[in-house]
């Protein structure tokens, strides 16, 4: 068994963290390559140290002193080198640090620290070898991600090293300069190196128990999800569920490797498994419900629009000549409606509204503002009679007006859309009619 393990901030906050990570790696001979996140909150008023970096470097950046900021930093780092009675110092890298901020090295350099230097002191740790991503993470010089060039390089140097801790969050470009992933990058050098490693799981250790069904901000301890697809993840993270990078993973997938999201506070839970298919059936029909709030719509009719060649592409047309994203777009026999997000939508709505009228001469048009769409996720209702039914029947029992219904292609999916006031409360009644029901 060949396992990647990655482990995230709150996971290694502090040397108890430390601690309980060391007994799962060591519990297993085969995690054999680790990617640590740089040290996250010890507690809720606490700072990530990621946050700290970026703050003491724009410090730097102003010309202003950024010492007694730096020296905050060194502590957390101190605080678990003691904790774990390691014999090790980081006093050098940060020497080397507080000149490069000097030197104005660049807030990605700054806040690639916080895993570069948690890895040092992982790797000391476990007595593993410490490769620099710098190395073998590749950006172009226009700062993309270099997929195949990583892959390349990764393979070839993780080929020679049995066990290795590999920093998560940044490589760098052609000339050296450092380059980060997006917020919450480490889930994707994880997923970058089980692709190279030909590993046979990716282990993501975080602070929860894998996905839930429901948000808990909404349910009460929701159950959580026992396996889900990756195009069933893709669904529920783009509807606001989050646990793991959304990029984090497409390597993973080229290699066919199951993600397996796992607590480190509980390592004995089997957490939720990502994988490709599965003839595993999930529990209760659906296998995720998720919802974003904010959305307005725009519906537009016109007599006769169902034998007007070219008249949804006219419409579509306005919205692109503005650069807005579309959400749905459910349409009738001679009306449609375009769902957007008011945030993106609001500054511009009478520049798309003149345009529509120019390309498409509708014959009314209405914009309506504070709604909710919700996506009931699950591979099994494709088998399954009723679903919608009882979704419907559910919210019509709870009073919920339903406003929009579109069902994906896939029938992966059903996106309903509700006012933003009745959005909790058509969460509940369909959770409750598919799970609390099955209990
Ligand atoms: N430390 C980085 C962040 O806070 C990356 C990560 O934790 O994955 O976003």
């Amino acid at each position: 068994m060949k396992k990647v393990v990655k482990f995230g901030g709150s996971s290694l906050a502090s040397a108890a963290q430390f601690e309980k990570v060391g007994k799962i790696i060591r519990s297993d001979e085969g995690r054999r390559y680790v990617i640590p996140s740089a040290p996250g909150k010890r507690n809720s008023g606490d700072k990530k140290v990621t946050d700290m970096l970026y703050a003491c470097y724009a410090l730097a950046e102003a010309g202003k002193n950024f010492e007694a900021q730096l020296a905050d930093i060194k502590a957390r780092y101190d605080e678990i080198i003691t904790g774990l009675k390691l014999d090790f110092s980081l006093s050098e890298d940060f020497k080397e640090i507080e000149k490069r901020f000097k030197d104005k090295a660049g807030k990605e350099y700054a806040a690639s620290r916080g895993e570069f230097l948690n890895g040092k002191i992982m790797a000391q740790y476990l007595g593993y070898t410490f490769v620099d991503p710098a190395t073998v993470v590749c950006f172009t010089k226009n700062g993309d991600f270099d997929a195949e060039k990583t892959n390349e390089k990764m393979s070839a140097k993780l080929a020679k090293t049995e066990k290795a801790v590999i920093p998560g969050f940044f490589g760098a470009k052609p000339d050296g300069s450092i380059k980060t992933f997006s917020r919450g990058g480490s889930d994707i050098t994880g997923s970058i190196v089980a692709r190279a490693v030909k590993a046979d799981v990716y282990e993501n250790w975080t602070d929860v128990s894998g996905f839930m069904i429901a948000d808990p901000r909404i349910i009460n301890k929701p159950q959580s999800i026992e396996i889900i697809t990756y195009t069933e993840l893709r669904e529920l993270a783009y509807m606001g569920a989050s646990v793991l990078h959304e990029d984090s993973i497409f390597p993973v997938r080229k290699e066919g490797i199951p993600i397996n999201i796992r607590n480190t506070n509980k390592p004995e839970d089997e957490g939720t498994w990502i994988v490709e298919s599965t003839a595993r059936k999930s529990k209760y029909t659906i296998t995720g419900i998720a919802g974003k709030k904010g959305f307005c719509c725009v519906n537009i009719s016109k007599d006769m629009m169902n034998s007007e060649i070219g008249f949804v592409r006219k419409v579509l047309q306005a919205f692109e000549d503005h650069d807005i994203s579309i959400e749905h777009v459910p349409s009738g026999i001679d009306t449609m409606t375009v769902f957007v997000h008011e945030d993106d939508f609001i500054s511009k709505e009478q520049a798309v509204v003149s345009e529509i009228h120019r390309l498409a001469k509708p014959d009314m048009l209405e914009i309506e503002s504070d709604l909710g769409l919700i996506a009931v996720v699950g591979r099994g209702m494709k088998s399954t009679r009723g679903t919608a039914g009882r979704i419907f029947s559910a919210l019509a029992h709870a009073n919920v007006n339903v406003r929009m219904i579109d069902q994906g292609s896939s029938e992966l999916n059903i996106i309903i859309g509700v006012e933003n006031r009745d959005f909790e409360k058509a969460i509940s009644a369909i959770y409750d009619i598919f799970v609390e029901t099955q209990l």
